[in-house]
């Protein structure tokens, strides 16, 4: 990428981050300006880095496109330590008062936990209760449900990528239990925390958890049960939307199950990860019998 175009990036990204700290959220740009930018500089290759899994299959095609914010991600600035970029990005999240509320009713910026240099990562909406006290996402009921999917999968926890878009516990005042969703304007505010993340890990494939992780992850209304097993675009890389594990728990279906199941599948043949007979019947047989 040559120099020049490296500071028209940066000057550009100031610009936007200057108009959103005055509160400005949407900037009126014509399509051909908004193409343009989508578009990688003439001679650049398009090339990741290495993931955990060797084979490396083209990525796949989105299958959906409703309408929603173009999003770029910023190319990985050369020789970055993912780790110290991470770490550094988890000190910023820590400190951060962005949503004063939630700030002062968390125990915990719950940022992320995993491989800096995962090919999968998995996204969710917002810490809960455990999640709050322990500072680690998805280590309740549905973290373990999670957990076992991954395994499921021939995968280890300590291999992929685990996230929210949130990483302050929504605020429920005046109640001693219980979550909420996060609200639209909670998750844009913390939006960029993610993107970083994302920008800094270059997962192969994200696997969007539920509703609400596709909601903060592409800023539009989200239809799960229309839109789960169907790749999306984000910002280059595929994203997979599916139930959350908190989903499966409270509908014990085989039938469920065996769609989440096979959404990761997919992501698994995305991947070039081997699939056994033995993985793509999981579910199958209890199904027919349903
Ligand atoms: S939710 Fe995100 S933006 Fe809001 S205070 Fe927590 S870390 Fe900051």
């Amino acid at each position: 990428m040559s120099e020049a175009y490296q500071q028209l990036l940066r000057a550009t990204i100031e610009h936007l981050e200057r108009l959103r700290s005055r509160g400005v959220r949407f900037v009126p740009a014509s399509t051909d300006a908004a193409a343009s930018l989508s578009r990688p500089p003439a001679g650049r290759t398009a090339r990741r880095s290495a993931p955990t899994t060797e084979k490396q299959p083209a990525p796949p095609t989105p299958e959906t496109s409703p309408a929603a914010p173009v999003v770029r991600l910023r190319p990985p600035a050369p020789g970055e330590n993912k780790q110290r970029a991470l770490e550094t990005l988890q000190a910023e999240a820590t400190a951060c008062v962005r949503c004063p509320n939630l700030a002062a009713a968390r125990a915990h910026v719950v940022f992320g936990v995993g491989n800096p240099e995962a090919a999968l990562m998995f996204v969710g909406e917002a810490p809960g209760a455990d999640e709050d006290a322990q500072g680690e996402p998805f280590v309740g009921a549905a973290g373990r449900l999670l957990d076992k999917i991954i395994q499921a999968m021939g995968l280890r926890r300590e291999e992929v990528y685990i996230a929210n878009v949130l990483k302050c516990r929504p605020d429920t005042p005046g109640r001693r239990s219980g979550n909420r969703k996060p609200t639209p304007e909670e998750m844009a505010t913390c939006k960029p925390f993610l993107l970083r993340q994302v920008e800094i890990i270059r997962p192969r494939v994200v696997v969007a958890l539920g509703v609400t992780a596709m909601e903060g992850l592409f800023e539009r209304r989200c239809v799960i049960t229309r839109e789960r097993g169907r790749y999306q675009d984000f910002g280059g890389i595929p994203v997979m939307p599916t139930y959350h594990p908190a989903y499966l728990l409270h509908h014990e279906s085989v039938r469920e199950k065996r769609k989440v199941w096979e959404d990761m599948l997919r992501v698994m043949e995305t991947l070039g990860m081997e699939i056994t007979e033995k993985q793509r019947g999981y579910f199958l047989k209890a199904r027919s019998q349903s």
